[in-house]
């Protein structure tokens, strides 16, 4: 059986990728996953198209190639985390729409529950820092809001999943209800030590025992796909979030080895090996993709708005026809001219943590152009990843001696330019920036043996390009004062 299949599960797209033995890809299909914003802050998905995008993109990965499901060694699954899915047992249909994993609905519920004293527990127990982002509070909304949830949550009648857990129940038709420790983690609801759903915080939040999935280990079989999807049994294989996907396909199998995804949000990574971290800096501590039975863990920065800030040029400004279009514009003026974007559309995520922070475009002259509010969106991309490594270096004790990139903005040698720039840190792009998939396909082949061990994983990865510092010191002193000033001007309010 000579292909890995890859179901990649972002946040705008599901994507579907075929591997062969020596890690390369030979097939990728997308299909488009529409948000809704019901109200200002609220993000939410249809679970159904979900599920239905994912499987649209599988049938046609393996249609390009003419691979038939019988040649399919296994499925990795990997997954927008902490969006948040409640479904009925019986009938497989969602009660309520996946509340995406940037929603700020709950916002106030975890205002209040950060400020008690529950809120340092909470943060010892799981590594997190209580934040709307994260699954528990938008599973406590929904049993909320649903009329009889919480009642039928607590009958065994509903079922709760991040993205893995849907997608993998509908693959087995309902015989299966797991998830793994990497998503588990993002939960608030998993003891991060134990690797195991926590009684205290389950109660805390109000969540029955009775809707969680099993969590089992990143690489390992959990069931099968039934035919009638992909035209054969299929064992699945491999479960990650995204990020610990990411992390997986760039090779970062061991502690000192750090990536930044630069997707609709930016995702930094830090693994820490089998060392359980604590931050001291307000990053996340978090389970890495696990490769065998043993724990392993990661520290976590995370942007929310990265590559988002890129579309909302295109869509909502109408500045730029492409995304693509952003680097040839940024790289037409020397500067930005003294503007500053920074885009807290949602809040700021870490190392802030203001959920109430709101966009700011500042220091605008009669100067200032279409090319320089592009640059200065470009620009706002770098910044918060640097904001992210200054405290992930911090926690471990030790600059980063590269940081290794990818995700759809990583394409932007401008923007790649600029970050080992401002980072004073080379930045290293391998040849496939499709980690994420990659990571998912790793664990996948790791637990069927198609694959045998790590070490011939990581002799997959290639580098593509390697971008050196070379901005002086002061320059980047002075961009770096101004960056701090209106991160500071986004969080004033009335
Ligand atoms: P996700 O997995 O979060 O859906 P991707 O990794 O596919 O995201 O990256 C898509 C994001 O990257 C979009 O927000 C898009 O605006 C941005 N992007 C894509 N190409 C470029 C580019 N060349 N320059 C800047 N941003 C880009």
């Amino acid at each position: 059986m000579p292909f890995i299949l890859a179901l990649d599960e972002g946040t705008t797209s599901a994507r579907a990728a075929l591997y062969d033995q020596q890690g390369r890809r030979i097939a990728m299909e997308s299909a488009p996953i529409a948000p809704r914003y019901p109200q200002p802050g609220w993000v939410e998905q249809d679970p159904e198209e979900i599920w239905q995008a994912q499987l649209d993109a599988a049938r046609r990965a393996l249609e390009r190639c003419g691979v038939p499901g019988r040649e399919i060694a296994a499925i990795g699954i990997t997954n927008q985390r902490e969006t948040t899915i409640l479904w009925e047992r019986a009938s497989g249909r969602a009660v309520a729409p996946a509340i995406v994993w940037q929603c700020r609905r709950t916002a106030g519920y975890c205002a209040r529950l950060a400020s008690s004293p529950q809120g340092a527990e909470i943060t010892r127990r799981t590594g997190l820092v209580v934040d709307p982002y994260f699954s528990a509070s938008k599973i406590r909304w929904i049993l909320d809001h649903v009329a009889g949830a919480q009642a039928r949550a607590e009958a065994g009648e509903l079922a709760f999943g991040t993205v893995d857990a849907w997608l993998v129940w509908k693959l087995t038709g309902g015989r299966v209800h797991v998830t793994d420790p990497s998503n588990a983690s993002r939960t608030m609801l998993m003891n991060l030590a134990a690797g195991e759903w926590d009684d205290v915080l389950l109660d805390w939040f109000g969540v029955p025992r009775a809707v969680l999935p099993a969590i089992a280990p990143s690489s390992a079989v959990v069931g099968t796909t039934d035919a009638a999807w992909l035209g054969s049994e299929i064992p699945i294989g491999g479960i990650a979030g995204d990020q610990q996907a990411a992390l997986a396909g760039q090779a970062c199998f061991r502690a000192g080895l750090s990536k930044n995804t630069y997707g609709t949000g930016c995702f930094a990574l830090l693994h820490t090996g089998a060392t359980l971290p604590s931050s001291a800096n307000r990053l996340l501590a978090t389970r890495a993709a696990s490769t065998d039975a043993r724990a392993q863990y990661a520290i976590e920065g995370s942007v929310f708005i990265a590559g988002a800030a890129v579309q909302w040029l295109r869509d909502q400004l109408g500045l730029i026809a492409s995304a693509a279009e952003s680097e040839a514009l940024a790289a037409s003026v020397p500067d930005t001219a003294g503007v500053y974007l920074v885009p807290a559309f949602v809040g700021l995520g870490a190392p802030h943590w203001d959920p109430d922070a709101r966009g700011i475009l500042t220091g605008l002259t009669r100067a200032a152009s279409r090319s320089h509010i592009v640059r200065a969106a470009l620009e706002s991309i770098a910044y918060q990843t640097r904001d992210l490594v200054v405290a992930m270096e911090a926690d471990a004790g030790q600059p980063l001696r590269e940081l290794r990139v990818d995700g759809g903005a990583a394409a932007n040698d401008f923007l790649m330019q600029f970050q080992a720039d401002i980072l004073d840190r080379p930045i290293v792009r391998p040849a496939d920036t499709e980690t994420t998939a990659l990571g998912a396909a790793f664990l996948a082949g790791l637990a069927v043996g198609f694959w045998r061990s790590v070490e011939e994983l990581e002799g997959f990865w290639r580098v593509e390009r390697v971008f050196e510092p070379r901005m002086a010191a002061s320059q980047r002193e002075r961009l770096l004062a101004g960056w701090a000033e209106a991160v500071a001007r986004c969080r004033w309010r009335a």
